[in-house]
């Protein structure tokens, strides 16, 4: 399902970028590092009621374009729309008004919950930080249960819980607000493939029930090819190519798009030869000149160090790629490594 009630999330030209500043003793006792550009002028838009799947290697900036979004890294430059207004220019009262609408279930479920609290005192304690009136809270019961954990959790300790049930209490946490948009960083990240199709089937039915709109960090391209309405796929803090899910993962432009299913690729999938992609993904300290993948894509020819590929619209409705020889590579005109 797509949503079609307008965006809730609106980035324009979004940039986070971190450090190249000393100050101080520190500019005499450290060597100034170059800035580090996690995101470098993003442009994302979130209708409601969508799944957007955001998917890239560590050191991607993934994490970082869902923190901004959400308030929680301040952008270097650019914007970011929820349901129409503009972060940035909110007051206190407002911002705090707003950030109740827009939630996150972190990564790490078990180390983002105090191991001093008992279940239902974490789930409470969401309401604590918001201010929120008692009268307006939901039980740990009906939380729990929303999240189909019985009541008899509310009382065990973060240890006592396995890596499916911690992920159930984040997700509990996020949905305490009654949030109407939600940045899943890695939800099924550390669980065995039983726990991955609950937390997974959790989602699924949360997102019809409570009309919600994700914003979904992952590593697992199945998980976002079965949730996801849009793939987005990032490489050092830009878009590499976007689009509705099903196109996109049976017909990929960008050949990064197409290392990462190659190498998902299941025994006896027939799929095409596995493309040689070189090396780790470099630092988002020093990106590479021009398109930012030419330090290990097998297709790279002189003009890939020079210019940077704008996103360019493929012919099919939403999908995009940054790759200036994306039509010679799907019609094997211009093979890899030549
Ligand atoms: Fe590869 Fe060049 Fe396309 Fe970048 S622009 S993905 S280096 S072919």
């Amino acid at each position: 399902m797509t949503g079609t009630n307008g965006p809730i999330v609106e980035a324009r030209r979004l940039s986070t970028h971190f450090g190249g500043e000393s100050s101080g003793l520190s500019r005499f006792l450290r060597p100034k590092l170059p800035v580090l550009r996690a995101i470098d002028g993003i442009d994302l838009v979130i209708e409601a009621g969508q799944v957007v799947g955001l998917v890239g290697e560590s050191g991607s900036g993934k994490t970082t374009l869902g923190r901004t979004i959400l308030g929680l890294e301040r952008p270097t430059s650019g914007e970011v729309r929820f349901a129409g207004e503009n972060i940035e220019k909110l007051g206190t009262h407002d911002l705090r008004l707003l950030r109740r609408r827009m939630q996150m279930i972190p990564q790490d479920a078990a180390a983002s919950l105090s191991p001093r609290l008992r279940v239902s005192q974490l789930l409470d304690e969401v309401y604590d930080i918001r201010r929120t009136a008692r009268n307006a809270r939901r039980s740990p019961a009906d939380l729990l249960a929303m999240v189909e954990l019985g009541p008899e959790h509310a009382n065990k300790y973060p240890h006592e819980l396995s890596g499916g049930q911690a992920k159930r209490v984040s997700i509990a946490r996020a949905l305490a607000m009654e949030p109407e948009f939600i940045v899943a960083d890695e939800p099924t990240s550390g669980l065995d493939v039983s726990a991955v199709a609950a937390i997974v089937n959790l989602l699924v039915r949360l997102r019809a029930e409570l009309n919600l709109s994700y914003l979904l960090i992952t590593h697992d391209l199945d998980v976002v090819a079965y949730m996801a309405d849009i793939i987005v796929v990032m490489y050092l803090g830009k878009v590499a190519e976007i689009g509705p899910a099903e196109g996109l993962a049976d017909r990929p432009l960008h050949p990064y798009t197409q290392s990462l299913l190659d190498a998902v690729t299941r025994p006896g999938e027939e799929r095409r030869t596995k493309l040689a992609v070189r090396g780790d993904i470099p630092s988002p300290r020093f990106p590479p000149s021009g398109c930012r993948f030419h330090t290990r894509c097998p297709f790279a020819q002189p003009l890939c160090r020079e210019r940077e590929p704008a996103l360019e619209e493929s012919g099919l409705p939403g999908h995009r790629t940054a790759c200036h020889f994306w039509r010679e590579i799907v019609s094997g005109s211009l093979p890899a490594g030549c």
